[in-house]
């Protein structure tokens, strides 16, 4: 690549391009074409022996509120529980029907939703032990059940941990009642909290984290890092803090434009993170990215592991499956399968039609690198030159070249960095590296998150 020749400045029509299509986070992937099967057939191949670390995300499509601020939200519980045992019945039946194609131990597994715990005990018990007899977990796999503080009960932990559940989470999002009143959610005390995290270290669960949010409507600067010192003071062992993604462009507009927004939300992570140094916590990920993690001192007991996260990461190569409720399945960035499992459509999963999307080789490299940038600052384009073809570089390799020769980007021993001058404006400078039909087909969209 050329060498560094000036110092760019950055294009207006990439600030343009990253404020109207809503890009400030990178989405993890970029689709080329899209098809569909019936839903066990797409997750087959997924299930084989070679195909990369197997990690499980298990979707209950059914919760007690409506949050007005949720992706994922598909139906409300039912006070007779009818949907709650048509839905266990529908992926008792799912695990069933690929029990035999499972070829490989799992690596890790998070049950969320939806809002799994408004399944009773008694289900809960019976969705674990279909899990169980499906797949076996490897020694080290990190398990985690989403509880809700609205519908947690003894009976439902105890129900977890016989299982061998060891890791809860659980969504707080603020204690100041007014974001809480705007997102449409219903109060929970920082008594009920408290109870929760008793109630499930009592049981043997020991990894514990709350989730808040920034950026709900409502919030001032201090909610946030007054959130953050209530969840310390009860030696919460992680707090997560997720940047809420506006999903209108109306929302954007009337928190003046998406870079007023974000640099808004920084500041505000920038005081919990305050807070959190006071507690002697550690803190991972950037003030202005979409998540920051929270970990109690002392050595960690369990890595960041996180994986259903399906940013793109070389080492898990983002082999997930996802079974019910919006999941989403991944086999090496390849072919992602979609699941969006609403209430409305019944709750029956075997046979039923799933979106699969493919990636060819060039939009995967292109996501492997921005995401790269986009984590870290920084990537080893090594790996990437194992994994990929010639043919897939042709394009990328253009584009990181001029940013090379402008100073953006520095290349050293195959490592990328971001050039610190450009640190801040690394979130417009990366569109360059996006497949251009990628960007066109967000341009003609009018949805504004990525899923
Ligand atoms: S409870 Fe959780 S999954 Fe359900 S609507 Fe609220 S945030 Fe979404």
């Amino acid at each position: 690549m050329a060498p560094r020749t000036s110092v760019a400045v950055v294009r207006p029509e990439l600030r343009q391009i990253t404020r109207d299509l809503n890009l400030h986070v990178p989405p993890s992937y970029f689709t080329t074409t899209t098809s569909r099967m019936p839903y066990e057939t797409a997750l087959a191949p997924l299930l084989k022996e070679d195909s990369g670390p197997l990690h499980l995300y298990l979707g209950v499509p059914l919760c007690e509120e409506h949050c007005r601020f949720c992706m994922y939200f598909y139906g409300y519980a039912d006070a007779d529980g009818r949907k709650t045992e048509e839905c266990l019945v529908g992926l008792e039946d799912l695990l069933r029907a690929i029990a035999p194609h499972v070829e490989r131990k799992v690596a890790g597994m998070y049950i969320g939703g939806g809002t799994p715990t408004v399944l009773g005990a008694p289900q809960i018990d019976r969705l674990l032990a279909a899990v169980n007899s499906t797949f076996e977990f490897e020694a080290s796999s990190q398990q985690t059940f989403e509880m809700s503080p609205r519908s947690f009960s003894r009976d439902k932990a105890r129900a977890i941990a016989k299982h061998g559940i060891r890791r809860v989470s659980f969504g707080v999002q603020s204690f100041d009642p007014n974001p809480v009143r705007e997102a449409g959610r219903a109060y929970v005390t920082a008594e009920r909290v408290s109870e929760l995290i008793d109630t499930c270290r009592h049981e043997g669960i020991t990894e514990i984290n709350a989730d808040l949010m920034v950026g709900l409507a409502g919030e001032s600067d201090t909610s946030l890092c007054e959130s953050v010192e209530i969840l310390l003071q009860m030696s919460c062992p992680t707090v997560s803090i997720y940047r809420y993604r506006p999903a209108r462009k109306a929302e954007l507009v009337d928190n003046g434009g998406l870079d007023e927004y974000v640099e808004v939300c920084a500041r505000r992570v920038q005081l919990a993170i305050e807070v959190a140094d006071q507690h002697g916590y550690e803190i991972s990920g950037r003030v202005d990215g979409e998540h920051v993690r929270l970990s109690a001192p002392g050595p960690c007991p369990w890595p960041e592991a996180n994986l259903y996260e399906t940013r793109y990461r070389p080492h898990l190569r983002n082999s997930l499956v996802g079974l019910g409720s919006g999941a989403r399945s991944f086999l090496r960035d390849e072919q992602l399968v979609h699941c969006e499992h609403r209430a409305a459509d019944g709750f029956r999963l075997v046979g039923r039609e799933v979106e699969v999307e493919y990636c060819d080789g060039p939009s995967r490299l292109a996501a492997a690198i921005v995401n790269g940038l986009f984590r870290d600052l920084r990537v080893d384009l090594t790996p990437l030159r194992n994994l990929h073809e010639p043919q897939d570089w042709e394009q990328v390799d253009a584009a990181l070249a001029d940013l090379v020769s402008m100073g953006v980007l520095v290349e050293s021993e195959n490592w990328l960095t971001v050039d610190a001058a450009h640190r801040a404006e690394w979130a417009y400078w990366d569109k360059y590296l996006y497949p251009s039909d990628w960007l066109r087909r967000r341009q003609l969209s009018d949805r504004l998150r990525v899923r």
